[in-house]
């Protein structure tokens, strides 16, 4: 019996090499900001290593952009509005190797480069998500006919690579997008909160989750993320916090 186990883990074990030697051979592992060869999924390459930057304080203490002024507590824009999520963080500010990372991460089928953000944001963050509890990560969706149009939704392949990092699970299960949305960056602020009225619904009309860590690629206003954690709160969930992997910079 115990033979019979140690025979099937090796099994395993031969199996998971195999693979990983083929991928390694059709896919060759590339660095996730300029996207050449690299040793490892996941790992930059030595030139990468030194230039990029992850999130440092100060920060915005509600929604995490890098703040100018260390005196201050919140972006300009926090100041100014009410969020119904309660905190969030970001990994990078969204500028440089990071953009076009981002960029072949979300339009290129680069769905590999998740494993890197998602080891930077466990890193960072892993201490801040067990201090708060987070009952499962919940990737912001998107609408069915893009997904499929796409392939993939680059924030649920981020949450499922953050899933494995923190040893949290994963539900993709619980609010859907109901409506195909304008990118928010192609509006002003009255049209971006018009662009997301009703765009999102709960699968079920109950949330069985206190406290939901959100996550999705790029936070701009978070008008779609507050969108979201009031979809969430409305079904019964308490409290709601996000990562993202890049941010704009903040005042
Ligand atoms: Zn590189
Ligand atoms: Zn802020």
């Amino acid at each position: 019996m115990k033979l019979d186990s140690i025979m099937g883990k090796k099994a395993l074990q031969c199996v998971r090499a195999l693979w990983r030697l083929t991928k390694d051979f059709f896919y060759p592992p590339r660095c996730p900001v300029c996207d050449e060869l690299t040793d490892a999924e996941g790992v930059l390459c030595e030139a990468c290593a030194g230039r990029v930057q992850t999130m440092k304080e100060p920060v915005c203490k509600r929604c995490g952009k890098p703040l100018v002024d260390e005196c201050m507590e919140y972006c300009t824009d926090c100041r100014k509005r009410e969020h119904t999520y309660r905190q969030g963080k970001a990994v990078f500010v969204y500028q440089g190797g990071i953009r076009s990372s981002m960029y072949r991460f979300k339009y290129a089928g680069r769905r590999e480069y998740a494993v890197y953000y998602a080891k930077e944001a466990a890193r960072l963050y892993g201490g801040w998500v067990r201090r708060n509890q987070i009952d499962v990560i919940v990737p912001i969706p998107m609408y069915s006919w893009k997904r499929r149009q796409r392939g993939y939704n680059q924030a649920e392949v981020f949450a499922r690579a953050l899933g494995r990092e923190l040893e949290l699970p994963v539900d993709t299960r619980v609010v859907r997008r109901v409506r195909n949305t304008v990118p928010q960056k192609e509006l002003n602020d009255r049209e971006r909160a018009r662009n997301l009225k009703n765009a999102f619904q709960l699968v079920s009309n109950i949330v069985e989750y206190k406290c939901i860590l959100l996550v999705d690629d790029i936070y701009t206003t978070g008008s779609t993320m507050d969108e979201v954690a009031e979809t969430l709160l409305d079904g019964g969930a308490e409290r709601i916090y996000y990562i993202c992997i890049s941010i704009g910079a903040g005042f």
